[in-house]
């Protein structure tokens, strides 16, 4: 029996599945690291395209299972435990992959691309609309937090769409695969400032970033910054680097004495 509580629809497409894992690894890759194995349709065939394969699973009985149907291949190593909790920067170069469970997908994605370690990219099936938020670009209704912090700290692709016929049991949702590059180099910030930052310029979507800033800064200061007319769904990841930095300690302080 499917858990659906843990998110479990399993792929059962041959051809989505070969499509995933070629997108994951290429031909071939040293080491993959999957999220989320469940019955272990896509491990096998990232196993083939790789030299080693680490799979982290929630559901114990799931990884018991895993352990079983793979007791002779040396190549694998099932990880009981939560996804939420791994630190990738423990795992050496490679790449990440995994049919997601969608009740933590942004949540494991954003975790990823903060902090990557050596893991190159990802690449993962999530739901649709999550997967169209990541990658919006700026103007669009979909356009976002998300979206911004994404593609702010990895570079994103929208690789395919999957229909809700590709799973046992079928999702009451449309699912897409995307890969996600971290970023090689970023510009060097307060990251959890900045992060704190582009969630209040969205807090009110509709709202200026006059009004959604307005306890970032004195009404003088705000008075001094260009642009605070804009809504934040009209400014692309350098515009909030900008605009960030305008609300930076240092030259707020600049900003005021020169006014
Ligand atoms: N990879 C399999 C497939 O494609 O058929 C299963 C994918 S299913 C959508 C998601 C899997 O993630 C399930 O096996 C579920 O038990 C597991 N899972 C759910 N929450 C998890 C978590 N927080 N950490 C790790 N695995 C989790």
């Amino acid at each position: 029996m499917a858990r659906q509580k843990l998110g479990q629809h399993f792929l059962a497409s041959g051809k989505i599945l070969e499509r995933i894992a070629t997108a994951a690894c290429g031909d071939h890759t040293e080491f993959v690291l999957e999220i989320g194995p469940g019955r272990g349709a896509l491990t096998e065939r990232l196993l083939s395209r790789s030299d080693r394969l680490a799979a982290i699973e929630l559901d114990g009985e799931l990884a018991v299972f895993l352990r079983e149907k793979w007791a002779a291949e040396p190549k694998l190593q099932v990880v009981d435990g939560n996804a939420l909790d791994a630190r990738w920067s423990d795992w050496g170069e490679g790449v990440l992959a995994g049919n997601l469970p969608y009740y933590v997908a942004s949540a494991i994605i954003t975790s990823y691309i903060l902090k990557p370690g050596k893991l190159r990219h990802g690449v993962f099936l999530i739901q649709k609309e999550v997967a169209e938020r990541i990658t919006a670009a700026p103007g669009g209704r979909e356009y976002g937090y998300l979206s911004v912090l994404c593609q702010f700290f990895a570079e994103v692709k929208m690789l395919f769409s999957v229909p809700p016929g590709a799973f046992q049991p079928p999702p009451k949702v449309d699912s897409a695969v995307i890969r996600v590059t971290p970023r090689a180099e970023l510009p060097e910030i307060d990251q959890e400032r900045f992060i704190r930052f582009v969630s209040a310029c969205f807090q009110h979507k509709r709202k200026t970033l006059r009004n959604n800033l307005s306890g970032w800064a004195s009404r003088e200061r705000i008075d001094a910054i260009p642009g605070m007319e804009r809504r934040a769904e009209q400014l692309t990841g350098g515009d909030f680097l900008e605009l960030f930095r305008n609300f930076s300690p240092d030259t707020a302080a600049a900003i005021t004495e020169s006014t």
